[in-house]
């Protein structure tokens, strides 16, 4: 044995793609364009082609695309917003950071908002619901939308580590229709499959390094397909200005993705179709090798509505810290997110209103490398290191 694996390999994926990465810096240099120019919008335009929305606006990051959908959507003090007990915390803090409450819901077997849940958090103070879309497969869009149209609430989907992925949409229902006067987006095409980012409200997208579309630095971005919300953030993350007339439309915020990292954004997202399909060679691979072991369960769901595009490959072992420390201790590097939920942090203030899947999840959780960088030579490896955990154990 005794290889290492690295979780990404950022220097590695660089060179993959380093006469493209290389040309964009060079244009985004010489000509010295480095705020809100060409390189941003055309991003934004195909950034938006791709999720199928008719706008996206270019963001610092993506906890700033859920603030600008929160403030869009006018939510704040004395409103309630739905977020999901295991999620990254910047979902939470966006909410609160607008003077709102976030009411956490459990989730469900998938790591995603459990709907049957969701209901009971319900009052009359609840305003918005933020699914995530956690690891790269959705939340159940179908069912959100149904209590969303139900109880009239704002849907603004947290999609950042869901770049790519899809669900079969229920037109046939003409739920989405009946709430007119709540903004959500109408279906931008006839297709059924829908991806996400395009069902709610707002997508939120976070192009932090690691994501599976991830710059060189932060960045973010909503897409949407009202205009309405589309101009709100395009003057708000520029302190509230109109560019064309100077005219200040409220105080905003200076939270603009640099054009540099738009560039680079731009070369990456041609490839992602490609880069998508090796994630799900690769999760495969995991599958035909690891399925048959009892105490670990692997992120295969059937549920043939919904696609996965892996931005984690996040397994359960039932040996919880046992099992993360051996991987580690035999040179695999693996993610733990997230074994301490962030509702557990004193400091954040947060509503326990009991989340049993979440404590026993978050105990079990450990991601497995999964990046397009890798070797199937050091995917093998991991697979090696996890079997002979298991093996270790039954002598
Ligand atoms: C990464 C992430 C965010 C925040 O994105 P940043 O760009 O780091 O601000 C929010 N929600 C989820 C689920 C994320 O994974």
């Amino acid at each position: 044995m005794a290889r290492k694996v690295k979780f990404v390999e950022p220097a590695k994926l660089y060179l993959m793609i380093r006469e493209e990465l290389d040309n964009a810096y060079f244009e985004v240099m010489s000509k010295g364009e480095l705020i809100d120019r060409g390189q941003l919008r055309a991003f934004e335009e195909n950034l938006a082609a791709f999720v199928g929305t008719k706008y996206a606006v270019g963001l610092n990051s993506g906890y700033d695309a859920l603030h600008m959908s929160l403030r869009a959507a006018g939510i704040g003090k004395g409103d309630e917003v739905i977020v999901p007990a295991h999620t990254f915390v910047a979902t939470a803090s966006a909410v609160v950071n607008v003077g709102a409450k976030p009411v956490l819901v459990d989730v469900g077997k998938d790591f995603n908002i459990d709907c049957y849940k969701i209901e009971e958090a319900i009052t009359s103070r609840t305003k918005a619901i933020i699914p995530v879309h956690l690891s790269g497969y959705m939340a159940d869009m179908v069912r959100v939308m149904e209590i969303a149209d139900k109880y009239r609430l704002v849907v603004i989907e947290d999609a950042c580590q869901s770049l790519g992925t899809s669900m079969e949409s229920d037109e046939a229902t003409g739920n989405r229709q009946k709430a007119t006067d709540i903004k959500q987006q109408a279906p931008n095409t006839k297709n059924t499959r829908r991806m996400a980012g395009s069902w709610g409200f707002t997508g939120c997208w976070s192009f932090y390094p690691f994501k599976i579309l991830g710059g060189y630095g932060d960045g973010g971005a909503i897409t949407t397909n009202d205009p309405d919300v589309a101009l709100f953030a395009t003057r708000m993350r520029y302190n509230g200005e109109d560019r064309h007339s100077g005219e200040y439309h409220g105080h905003g915020f200076t939270c603009l993705l640099d054009n540099m990292q738009a560039a680079f954004l731009d070369v990456k997202l041609r490839y992602l179709p490609q880069w998508i399909e090796r994630r799900k060679a690769i999760a495969t691979k995991y599958r035909a090798a690891l399925s048959d072991l009892p105490d670990l369960l692997l992120p295969h769901y059937d549920d043939p509505r919904r696609d996965h595009v892996y931005q984690n490959y996040t397994v359960r072992s039932k040996q919880g810290n046992d099992f993360s420390e051996f991987m580690k201790a035999n040179g695999v590097e693996v993610l733990t997110q997230f074994r301490k939920p962030y509702y557990r942090h004193e400091a954040l203030k947060l509503e326990d209103r009991s989340f049993p899947e979440t404590e026993v999840l978050s105990r079990e959780v450990c991601s497995l490398p999964m990046n397009v960088e890798i070797d199937d030579r050091d995917i093998d490896y991991v697979i090696e290191v996890v079997r002979s955990f298991y093996s270790e154990r039954e002598k």
